[in-house]
């Protein structure tokens, strides 16, 4: 814990702590020494953690990076969280990222944008930013991020580590401030796969307080990582030859797939002509859920409440405009529009149907497939400022993550080496509902 402290205020700069839990990560870390000294301590013991500043923490401030929850204090602990500190794990602090969880670059934060420790000109990724450049940047050992469009595994790419996104229902949600609550996930950063699977082992499975939650048994990921078969492998053959994709992460790409080849592994390109509807169909409804889920935040119940209203309404009114940043307003009128009663039916009632159609399609793929393979992210880190004028631009960032969010199906993305400048590329792979162990012992074999 010293060692990660003393990291942390060396690289302070780099902005990815809003708050460090000194005091309390030090009495853990003496408690576990005990437990450790007689023999009775958890899967985690000694493993130090940061949490994203969605996650809530009896005791603690959390914000979602935002300025409405200025001041707002949690009531109870995430179960996510909770589970990390029944197994022995040391929660170091709380982690920057977009607001609400809004964002691919971590530049939308009321507590400031996070630099990229490799090239601090450049962004972490977003929106759990913070998750991963605290890894990156050896601040802790692993750390929560979530993960609705991407959030975990385009940082995950951008600064070189493995980060996953489960089975949508995989981890309770109980206790993290919802953005898009049906695609909503907690996803883990690590260094590899082994620290990966051992901490989402721990946060995975049945929670009384989040009835979404799978009630299915959760394998011990951390001890099966071992490919023992040849296997399956598809690409989408529209990903590859996506215009926006940096050719060096093409090339990168069909080189796995080549060696896959070599090494026996079945490897085939097949059509994916749902590529362009991906994107449309994801902002409809998480903008749609967006709005919905962030109605709560009237000045009443929860953090800043603005100090110039002069009735009830001007109350509700100026604390939203004053509270909320531009982009999460933008989703809100965007949200707030697709589910209005003229146009609900051509853009919410639609983009349910296609996500069903897009959820069908990866799903019978992963029936004949073992993996899919893809890029994470069509470019690697960009620089800051580079998208911030231009949603549209930031959006498209998304273009190869937001797959598997719309079906649910659990995606990892690890390093698959670098382009040109340094920067790190990431390569993902898909799996099919639950199936997270595959997804470890196929992401090891490649790493
Ligand atoms: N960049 C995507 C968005 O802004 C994904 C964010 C996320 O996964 N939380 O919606």
């Amino acid at each position: 814990v010293n060692y990660y402290l003393n990291n942390i205020k060396t690289k302070a700069h780099l902005n990815a702590f809003v708050e460090v839990y000194e005091q309390s990560a030090l009495e853990q870390a003496e408690q576990v020494d005990q437990k450790i000294k007689s023999g009775n301590s958890g899967k985690l013991a000694g493993m130090v953690i940061g949490i994203k500043d969605v996650l809530c923490y009896t005791g603690h401030e959390v914000n979602a990076s935002s300025k409405i929850l200025e001041g707002f204090e949690s009531q109870f602990t995430a179960t996510a969280v909770q589970k990390l500190l029944d197994e022995d794990a040391i929660i170091i602090g709380r982690l920057n990222c977009d607001e609400f969880g809004m964002g691919s670059s971590n530049e939308n934060s009321v507590h400031g944008k996070v630099l990229n420790a490799l090239d601090e000109e450049r962004v972490p990724g977003g929106s759990s930013g913070g998750s991963a450049v605290a890894v990156q940047a050896n601040l802790c050992t692993t750390s929560l991020g979530t993960d609705t469009g991407g959030s975990v595994r385009q940082p995950a790419a951008f600064t070189g580590l493995v980060g996953i996104k489960p089975t949508y229902s995989r981890v309770s949600r109980f206790g993290l401030i919802a953005y898009a609550s049906s695609f909503d996930t907690i996803g883990v950063f690590s260094r590899n796969v082994k620290d990966n699977a051992l901490v989402l082992e721990v946060i995975a499975g049945q929670d009384d307080n989040d009835s979404t939650v799978s009630r299915k048994e959760v394998p011990a990921y951390s001890q099966s990582i071992a490919l023992d078969k040849k296997v399956k492998v598809a690409y989408l053959k529209e990903t590859i030859a996506s215009e926006s994709l940096q050719p060096e992460i093409k090339a990168h790409t069909l080189e796995v797939l080549e060696q896959l080849k070599k090494e026996g592994h079945q490897v085939e390109e097949v059509d994916f002509p749902l590529l362009e509807y991906v994107l449309p169909t994801y902002y409809i409804l998480t903008t749609a859920e967006a709005s919905s889920n962030l109605s709560r935040f009237d000045g009443v119940k929860y953090g800043y409440r603005t100090p110039n209203a002069h009735n009830l309404e001007s109350m509700y009114k100026m604390t939203r405009s004053e509270g909320f940043g531009e982009e999460v307003k933008r989703r809100i009128m965007l949200g707030t529009f697709v589910l209005s009663a003229s146009y609900y039916d051509a853009y919410f009632t639609k983009a349910q149907k296609v996500r069903r159609l897009i959820k069908e399609f990866t799903e019978d793929l992963l029936n004949n497939f073992d993996y899919i393979v893809l890029p994470t992210t069509p470019s690697t880190a960009f620089k800051f400022g580079e998208h911030s004028d231009d949603p549209v631009a930031m959006y498209l960032e998304d273009l190869f993550t937001v797959q598997a969010s719309v079906s649910g199906v659990p995606a990892i993305s690890i390093p698959n080496g670098q382009d040109e400048k340094g920067l790190p590329i990431g390569l993902q792979i898909l799996a099919n509902s639950f199936k997270e162990a595959e997804l470890y012992a196929f992401a090891d074999y490649l790493m």
